[in-house]
């Protein structure tokens, strides 16, 4: 069984509470009217988990329910969205008169925000891996990017010839590393008992701009080869990093972009002032 996610609507993003889509109580079941956006994988999903707004009379985050849908139901469309890339891994989520059954309510009614930000805490934190670029990561060495370096701009007596590009490496390699110790010992507490709460947003924010910055210096090290989309001239770990730092873009995005972890950060774990 396949699931969606269906939080983000065209005019709800990062502000997710301003959500409009609507969810009439009938009687017997919800009637579901409204958009989604975004919602990755919905043209291959059999369910979605979806916030609605159930009372839009009172203050923003206390309107809202978490419903579950068969997405095989004549009231939901899906029309998937084409990326530059060609794929097309989300897609637009139509409701109209669709029905979620009262059963399939999340929690109590109205207090759905409370179940979506957890499941979003979930996702910031084991969502995330931090690897070395598609192609990098797939090789043997405990280095990659190292090896990638060698491999591109060559090797003086075993190290990566240019020392600013060296250096270069070597920061990346230890920010990696720290992150990894860091997700260690957070998964460590969350075997005696501690759950992941808002600071997940620091591994978001530091994960998703490393798996970012990986896939920066990889193309940068394979230089022009590291902008290859198709032809001969290209090796298939090339064509993979073009398209490697293209999606990389999407990772301090989805699940919440970089700016609203900030947000989150600065509100909720140092507790600076709204
Ligand atoms: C690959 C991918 C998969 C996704 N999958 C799903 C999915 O399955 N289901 C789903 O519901 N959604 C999904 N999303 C949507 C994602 O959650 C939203 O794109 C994201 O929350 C940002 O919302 P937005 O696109 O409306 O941008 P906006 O909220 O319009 O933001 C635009 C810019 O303004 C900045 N900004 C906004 N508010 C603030 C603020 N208060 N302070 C500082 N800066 C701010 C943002 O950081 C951003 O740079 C996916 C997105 C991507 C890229």
């Amino acid at each position: 069984m396949r699931w969606c996610q269906g939080y983000s609507e065209p005019g709800a993003g990062s502000d997710l509470a301003g959500l409009t889509t609507r969810a009439e109580d009938t009687g017997d079941y919800f009637l579901v009217n409204g958009q989604k956006t975004w919602t990755s994988g919905a043209n291959l999903a059999d369910w979605i988990f979806a916030l609605v707004r159930t009372d839009p009379d009172v203050p923003k985050h206390d309107g809202i329910s978490f419903v579950l849908m068969d997405m095989h139901q004549p009231g939901i469309t899906v029309r998937p969205i084409r990326l530059i890339s060609g794929a097309s891994p989300f897609c637009d989520t139509f409701f109209d008169d669709a029905v979620a059954q009262k059963e399939d309510l999340v929690g109590k009614l109205n207090q759905g925000w409370t179940v979506g930000k957890r499941l979003l805490q979930h996702e910031r934190s084991s969502g995330l891996r931090v690897t070395a670029g598609a192609g990098a990561s797939r090789r043997k060495s405990g280095d990659p990017m190292g090896e990638l370096a060698k491999k591109y701009l060559g090797e003086t007596e075993g190290k990566i010839s240019e020392p600013a590009i060296r250096d270069m490496v070597l920061k990346h390699r230890m920010k990696q590393r720290s992150l990894q110790l860091t997700q260690a010992r957070a998964r460590e507490e969350n075997q005696s008992g501690r759950v992941p709460a808002e600071t997940t947003s620091i591994f978001k924010l530091v994960g998703s701009t490393l798996t970012r910055e990986s896939a920066d210096l990889q193309t940068r090290l394979m230089g022009f080869q590291g902008f290859g989309w198709d032809g001969d001239q290209f090796s298939e770990e090339e064509r993979t990093a073009t398209r490697s730092w293209l999606r990389s873009r999407a990772v301090t995005i989805y699940g919440g972009t970089n700016e609203v972890q900030m947000n989150i950060i600065s509100k909720r774990v140092l507790g600076l002032p709204d």
